[in-house]
């Protein structure tokens, strides 16, 4: 329990002190820029109690406003998703700010507080379009089940809702619910859903695969009253029978897009975070695998990916290999955000890639659509749309292309960088790099971002400045 339950115990001391001094306020009026004492990331990535500004949260005691709404033990109705109107419970302290009196309050004012800074994010950032969605739906405390029983320690997004289910967390680490980076993941999947998944339509989902971001598609329309279903409960129907055929183009591609999915979600909730390791912090065993602060490594092959996938039958298996190939991306993209930070505003960096990986989605979509049924697409199919979104390929971007899809790759290969020399016939003694960075290349429309300042100051860390006391 250790850094969770001292930062809990820590909480209801505050409430306990707090309760001497001031007067309970069950029902405080609504006051855009209020502060709220709650858990929240500070600059190194620790989660301490601090006191937090938030604009848009105008009925705290009904957990909601402008950016989110929040329910509590969600469950599926007549219309759509619906539960119990939260009360959120509050001490207010002389000041004016407000202490949540209890935890699930706690959790409410601490996942809105996230997601009005991710709503800043997205602005910032040009995320969205025509019908993207905001505000979020947040189900707190909610029972979704698969064939094994309720699921816990995860959260869950639902794309045909545009809904994040929070399931009870019974780990001994940080709660997800108080994980900004676990929640800046779960939002990219919105983002992915806008402009990736929409566009496929239902044939990349798969009937017999598991994972929360294919809750809405195969699990939903098969609930029972008051549950929520996940489509792991197809798993053991299917199970058997795989590993004797041919992985198919379809398979195959479901899985490169799912993986994109999760390895572009982690690297979001980094980029948001700025922690590399926030996955660990409430879901260890997961975090090693995903912890982007390890050496990148080469993305694997077409090849490699089919025949993984021939010898894994098992559904869940399958699932977990498409978080480790998705966290080949997620390296390779905090990869180029530290180069392009190197010796300036790493904040600025890191926002920089982001940018480009939003304007790279709708491409990458695209690619997949023209090939979805004809081909084993190319594991390297995402890179060609980010270096087209990106300002400037420089040197140093080319040698961690190369590092990242090796000899194995080309198609991809953005054209502003040399050419990669042959190993076989070496036309000189001197080095890759210093070759590659006597041939820099000139930038790539560098107008497609403008001058404008990517206003690292409001973006990036959850706690602007001043709020920590
Ligand atoms: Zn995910």
């Amino acid at each position: 329990m250790k850094r969770s339950l001292h930062l809990f115990s820590a909480v209801c001391l505050a409430c306990a002190v707090a309760i001497l001094a001031v007067a309970c306020s069950p029902f405080p009026e609504a006051k855009p820029g209020r502060r709220f004492q709650i858990i929240w990331p500070t600059e190194e990535g620790d989660y301490r109690i601090q006191r937090v500004h938030l604009d848009t949260f105008t009925e705290p005691h009904r957990l909601k406003g402008e950016v989110a709404s929040l329910i509590v033990e969600p469950r599926l109705g007549g219309a759509g998703i619906e539960g119990e109107t939260p009360v959120g419970r509050f001490i207010e302290a002389s000041d004016g700010t407000l202490i949540p009196a209890d935890f699930i309050t706690h959790q409410g004012v601490v996942v809105y507080a996230h997601m009005e800074r991710l709503k800043k994010f997205d602005d910032a950032l040009g995320v969205g379009g025509e019908g993207f969605i905001w505000p979020a739906r947040i189900g707190l405390r909610a029972n979704v089940v698969d064939g094994q029983g309720p699921l816990q320690n995860n959260a869950v997004y639902d794309g045909t809702f545009n809904a994040l289910f929070l399931v009870p967390y019974t780990d001994a680490d940080l709660p997800i619910t108080l994980n900004g980076g676990v929640l800046a993941h779960e939002r990219f999947h919105a983002i992915f859903q806008y402009h990736v998944l929409s566009r496929l339509g239902v044939k990349w989902q798969a009937p017999d695969e598991v994972g929360h971001t294919l809750l809405h598609a195969c699990g939903l329309d098969e609930h029972e009253p008051g549950v929520l279903r996940s489509t792991r409960s197809f798993s053991a129907r299917s199970e058997g029978g795989k590993a004797d055929r041919e992985v198919s183009k379809l398979e195959y591609n479901r899985f490169l897009v799912r993986g994109l999915n999760e390895g572009f979600a982690d690297f979001w909730g980094w980029v948001y975070s700025g922690d590399a390791g926030f996955i660990r912090k409430s879901l260890r065993a997961a975090g090693e695998v995903r912890d982007l602060g390890q050496p990148m490594d080469p993305l694997p092959s077409e090849r490699t990916i089919r025949s993984s996938l021939w010898r894994l039958s098992n559904p869940r298996a399958r699932s977990s290999l498409s978080y480790t190939f998705g966290s080949h991306y997620a390296r390779f993209l905090r990869r180029l955000a530290e180069d392009r930070a190197a010796g300036g505003d790493e904040r600025a960096a890191r926002l920089e890639v982001a940018r480009a990986l939003v304007r790279a989605l709708p491409k990458i979509a695209a690619a997949f659509e023209a090939g979805f049924d004809d081909e084993f697409i190319a594991p390297d199919v995402a890179l060609r749309p980010l270096f087209e979104a990106m300002a400037d390929v420089r040197a140093s971007t080319c040698l961690i292309y190369d590092d990242f899809v090796g000899h194995g790759g080309g198609r991809s290969r953005p054209e502003a960088c040399p050419r990669r020399p042959d190993p076989e016939f070496p036309s000189s003694g001197t080095p890759a790099a210093e070759r590659l960075e006597s041939e820099r290349p000139a930038p790539l429309e560098p107008e497609a971002f403008g001058p404008r300042a990517l206003e690292p100051e409001t973006l990036g860390r959850p706690n602007p400045p001043g709020d920590e006391r």
